[in-house]
């Protein structure tokens, strides 16, 4: 088939959920370039238990869209509340401290919040308390929640992400969902797009494997490729490109431990490796009740942990200084991410550079009628989660319909 009416470019949560939208009325092929369907979304079979190494939490799962494609797939959802809502381990961490850094934090999303409301945007780090005490610890959550630390983060951006603070699991894994979500789309996997010709009246896509001509394409990769020059456009549009290079990725990145004789750990509890800086990983121990330690790393940290692949040496050291040497023996790496050096994403989740928090706007508006935008980062108030690209996606999709009836009433309504 050289010829459909749409092509959708990417096979993440984005790319599946336009694609969903368009299939039943229009002919859709959707191209990745990576041998699976998910992306950022990415569920890894272990012995029985799903690992997710991209996104885990359905976040504002009271409207997150895909709890309701759980539900028709048979997917089971796990609202077992997130150990980042309930009290972390006490090992180094006492309860009133934990209080007094609970109220650091609201006393800071406050001052970030206020600062939001001026015309002018400031790096998050500017509303830190000078010589505060939770600094570090504060610092070390936004590169758990936004992949950078505070000196990077707009907050104007980070003020405009809307959360309902309700957060639920899929049992199965969420990349495991997204991909079952795709099953009845027609996906080219191992087929990147690398140059997209909107010059004449039907788009033309290149890949490695030939050419493909449509009336509209649906673009879903990530930023950072856009940036870059991975996905180019002919003529040139130096706009998106500016756009895509002011939402850069942040990064987050997990590893997970098996850990032999788990019972004396307690199930579903939040442990920070160090609560005095901000390179530290979080552990959330016996997620699921399973015998696994999941590690989160954010920031620089996760950047420098990447090069040498040293997660699982980073988390055993620093659980083995909070549990005892003893601990070093029942823990067994088993996976890592590695999400800067992954070619097809290159980071984790968008963060707007500080000034750029309307690129967003940006890098979502279509061009002429033929070439849409959507991913986690073209949405104001969603992104960097699964839900705000599966809004996206539907969002794009639904404008291809607008455009194609505007053009064609026969053929599209
Ligand atoms: C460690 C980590 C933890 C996370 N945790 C959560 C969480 O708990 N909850 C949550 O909601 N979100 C979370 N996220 C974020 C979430 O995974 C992403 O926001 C979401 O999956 C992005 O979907 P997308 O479709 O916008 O982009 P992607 O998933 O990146 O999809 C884009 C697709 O385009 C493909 N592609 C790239 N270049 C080309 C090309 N040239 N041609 C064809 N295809 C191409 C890519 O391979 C990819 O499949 C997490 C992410 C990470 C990395």
């Amino acid at each position: 088939m050289h010829e459909v009416d749409v092509i959708v470019i990417g096979a993440g949560a984005a790319g599946v959920a336009a694609a969903r939208r368009l299939d039943a009325e229009l002919s859709v092929v959707v191209l990745e370039a990576r041998n699976r369907i998910g992306g950022r979304a990415w569920t890894l079979p272990h012995a029985g238990l799903p690992l997710d190494l991209g996104c885990g939490w359905l976040h504002s799962a009271d409207e997150n869209e895909w709890v309701a494609v759980a539900k028709t797939l048979g997917f089971v959802i796990d609202p077992t509340p997130p150990p980042w809502s309930r009290r972390a381990h006490q090992l180094n961490f006492s309860a009133a401290d934990q209080e007094d850094f609970s109220d650091a934090w609201d006393r800071f999303d406050e001052r970030v919040r206020a600062a939001a409301r001026s015309l002018h945007d400031r790096p998050a780090a500017d509303f830190l308390e000078p010589g505060g005490r939770w600094n570090a610890l504060l610092d070390a959550l936004s590169t758990y929640i936004n992949g950078v630390e505070l000196d990077q983060l707009s907050v104007q951006d980070f003020a405009r992400y809307r959360n309902t603070g309700v957060n639920w699991r899929v049992a199965r894994g969420y990349g495991a969902l997204i991909e079952a979500y795709a099953a009845p789309l027609d996906v080219r996997l191992n087929c990147p797009a690398t140059l997209i010709d909107h010059a004449a009246r039907r788009l033309r896509v290149s890949t490695p494997r030939g050419t493909l001509d449509a009336r509209a394409a649906i673009v879903t990769v990530p930023p950072t490729l856009i940036a870059d020059g991975a996905l180019r456009f002919a003529p040139a549009l130096p706009a998106k490109q500016e756009a895509a290079a002011a939402l850069p990725l942040g990064l987050a990145d997990k590893a997970f431990l098996a850990l032999d004789r788990p019972d004396d750990l307690p199930v579903q509890t939040r442990l920070f490796g160090a609560v005095d800086r901000t390179a530290t990983g979080s552990y959330h121990v016996r997620p699921f009740g399973a015998p696994f330690i999941e590690g989160y790393f954010g920031g620089k940290l996760a950047r420098e942990l990447e090069q040498d692949d040293g997660f699982g040496v980073f988390a055993i050291d620093q659980l083995a200084a909070l549990l005892g040497n003893d601990i070093r023996k029942r823990l067994h790496p088993i996976a890592a991410s590695a999400w800067a050096r992954d070619p097809h994403a290159l980071g984790s989740y968008s963060y707007a550079r500080v000034g750029c928090a309307d690129r967003r706007a940006v890098l979502a508006a279509p061009v002429d009628d033929r070439l849409f935008f959507a991913g986690e980062a073209c949405s104001i108030h969603d992104f960097s989660t699964a839900h705000g690209a599966y809004r996206s996606g539907v969002v794009a999709a639904e404008q291809v319909l607008h455009a194609l009836r505007a053009r064609l009433p026969q053929a599209a309504s």
